[in-house]
């Protein structure tokens, strides 16, 4: 199989969400076709590809069937079974592959190879017990933070432990699955690096982008973030060291906590995907995160990833959606919305970006 797709083939996605519908409108208007692999019958994405289908990520027969239909594959998130792309990678060009899902399922996995990197994390130990958790404590301290070592996302599965009383309500949330416990960092900010490399190694950077949550999940991004240049060029550096330790192909984020007054960037998490906090590029910079993946997976050239001013991007969630008739009273809003027909509570629903 060529590294290169051209125009009119099909690449194929795993998962149908809002990071997918939002691909597969890049890849369109670059003249490739998407073929959509979900599980849930209302994806956001099937509405705006070429091809749907509705398939379990364990179905043998229909991952080849799904795969005989396109020219590549990538994935739209990363809690995507490993033996799902390990499969598929027998059939097809999966990229990003199947090790740097491997890796960013795994919290532990993650932070030992930033570490061996030469880049920081909070302290961090491995927690298969109780015992293991008071030993871990010891080392660590309190406060600290307990966490599912596998499949958590937007704070789920997580226990920040202040105190030796709450020790042990923190263990139960593990429910016998393998924990990790971190130090809790006294951050400034969060930001992060949203990056792509390319099949042959390229490497492009969007501007360090800083981060607000609400209630753990992202509500608003800005660029430029407050940052030194020495910090912006340490985790973009990061970034790169992570992509090329990976093999990476396509468009990634590393999330970071920011301590300004030691000048420290430290790496939280990696995403192997386009990421929420790279939203703001689909209208504040040159090329967006969605065709800059678009075009890594294709094998074509990265394109320009410079900034087009200062952006904000803020998350609509749940009923925040119903707003949209308000948002477009200012006709410099750059509305999207995913086209999900249920406003449920906590539930990203679209965003809106604006160059200030
Ligand atoms: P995560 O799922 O690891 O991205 O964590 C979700 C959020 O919890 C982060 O964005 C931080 O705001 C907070 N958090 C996670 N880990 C730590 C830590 N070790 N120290 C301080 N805050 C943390």
């Amino acid at each position: 199989m060529n590294d290169r797709l051209s125009p009119g083939e099909t690449i194929g996605i795993l998962g149908g969400g809002q990071l997918a519908r939002m691909l597969a409108l890049a890849a369109a208007r670059l003249g490739l076709s998407c073929h959509i692999f979900a599980p849930e019958a209302d994806s956001p994405a099937f509405s705006v590809s070429t091809r749907a289908t509705l398939g379990d990520y364990r179905d043998e027969a229909a991952l080849a069937a799904f795969s005989a239909s396109v020219s590549a594959i990538t994935y739209e998130f990363e809690n995507v079974p490993v033996e799902t792309v390990r499969f598929l990678e027998g059939l097809r060009p999966v990229r990003p592959g199947s090790k740097a899902l491997e890796v960013t399922q795994d919290r532990l996995a993650e932070k030992r190879l930033a570490r061996a990197l030469g880049a920081r994390t909070a302290d961090f130990a491995e927690v298969n017990s109780l015992d293991d958790l008071k030993a871990a404590i010891d080392r660590i301290g309190l406060p600290a933070v307990l966490k599912t070592n596998r499949f958590g996302y937007d704070g789920k599965g997580q226990a920040k432990i202040l105190t030796a009383a709450e020790i042990a309500a923190a263990f139960a949330i593990l429910r016998g699955q393998q924990g990790i416990l971190e130090s809790f960092v006294r951050f400034d900010r969060e930001v992060s690096v949203v990056a792509t490399r390319g099949v042959e190694g390229a490497f492009a950077a969007f501007d360090v982008t800083e981060n607000e949550h609400r209630n753990h999940i992202l509500h608003r991004s800005v660029v430029p973030a407050t940052i030194s240049g020495t910090a912006a060029r340490e985790a973009i550096a990061t970034a790169r060291k992570i992509a090329e330790a990976l093999d990476y192909v396509g468009t990634f984020a590393v999330e970071f906590f920011l301590v300004d007054e030691a000048g420290q960037v430290i790496v939280n998490e990696i995403a192997p995907r386009v990421h929420n906090s790279g939203h703001w590029t689909m209208d504040g910079a040159f090329t967006c995160q969605f065709e800059q993946h678009i075009r890594a997976v294709a094998g074509w050239p990265l394109g320009d990833t410079t900034r087009l001013g200062s952006v904000e991007m803020i998350n609509l969630i749940g009923s925040d959606a119903a707003r949209w008739h308000e948002i477009l009273a200012d006709g410099r809003a750059h509305l999207h919305l995913y086209g999900k027909t249920e406003m449920r509570d906590g539930r990203k629903m679209g965003h809106v970006n604006r160059l200030l």
